[in-house]
């Protein structure tokens, strides 16, 4: 499941591979994107940058183009060599950037669409975005207070509010909540500044430890644990045992379109 981690990872791939490239072929099968490529067409702009703002991923072409892709449940980037095989069926592919040594793919992403730098910036799905942890300028003291804005909301719910706090899903909720040893029901305004604060730091030491390059190959893990079958802390563990306590991992689907939680009912009580 693509969270924050994912989309900075995808976004270095994507900016090694054609940053700083001319494009030489656009193709895709979204008609919102052949329009724009018809008026003004992609091939032979440059490929200026590739940027993650929290689950978005930004490709920002010469000539004021920037197109916004997000990844939801399935989608996902590849970069290939020209001639090279896909691994995703072509009936996946949404579309299609070509410089002259990469191919980048885009397969079911749902959310595509080109916005010139001004539409980006009054774009309120991206503008409203809270602090990226994961961001060079990330600001935990601003990610606490809009954290604290929220005081008689559920802990659960707050860290996957992407205008609160950008780039956390469920994944990296269950596992933030229980290194901080924070019941997933508490709500803000019983957690002190000082664990807030080291909810946030986890957040943010959790997420950086997935970005490097090797990660997909291992698996997405929290514990420091090499084997991959001790990844994660307390995700999709659902009635096996705590790794710190033994006691039965408890699993609900809880706030927001009904997500699944793990936590441990002995570590997590705060
Ligand atoms: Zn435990």
């Amino acid at each position: 499941m693509p969270e924050g981690d994912t989309i900075h990872r995808a976004a270095a791939t994507l900016q090694r591979a054609i940053g700083g490239q001319i494009v030489t072929r656009f193709e895709s099968v979204l008609p919102k994107l052949t329009r724009v490529d018809a008026d003004a067409p992609l091939r032979g702009r440059t490929v200026d940058r590739v940027e993650a703002r929290g689950k978005h991923l930004l490709i920002w072409f010469s000539g004021d183009l920037v197109l916004r892709t997000h990844m939801r449940m399935n989608g996902s980037w590849h970069i290939y060599r020209p001639g090279e095989r896909w691994q995703r069926p072509h009936r996946d592919m949404r579309l299609v950037i070509e410089t002259a040594a990469m191919h980048a793919v885009a397969f079911t992403v749902p959310v595509a669409e080109f916005v010139t730098s001004r539409e980006l910036a009054n774009h309120d799905v991206v503008a409203e975005l809270g602090p990226d942890p994961l961001s060079d300028n990330f600001n935990a003291e601003e990610a606490i207070e809009r954290i604290q804005a929220h005081g008689d909301v559920e802990i659960t719910d707050v860290l996957l509010d992407q205008r609160v706090i950008a780039g956390i899903g469920n994944v990296f909720k269950s596992e933030v909540l229980f290194e901080g040893g924070v019941h997933p029901e508490t709500r803000v305004d019983a957690l002190s500044d000082a664990r807030l604060a080291e909810l946030v730091d986890i957040a943010r030491r959790q997420l950086a430890a997935n970005v490097v390059e090797t990660m997909p190959r291992f698996g997405r893990r929290t514990t420091g644990r090499m084997a991959i079958a001790e990844g994660l802390w307390v995700y999709g563990r659902g009635g096996r045992p705590c790794r710190r306590c033994g006691t039965p991992i408890t699993f609900a689907r809880q706030g927001l379109g009904a997500r699944p939680t793990y936590w441990c009912p002995r570590c997590q009580t705060a």
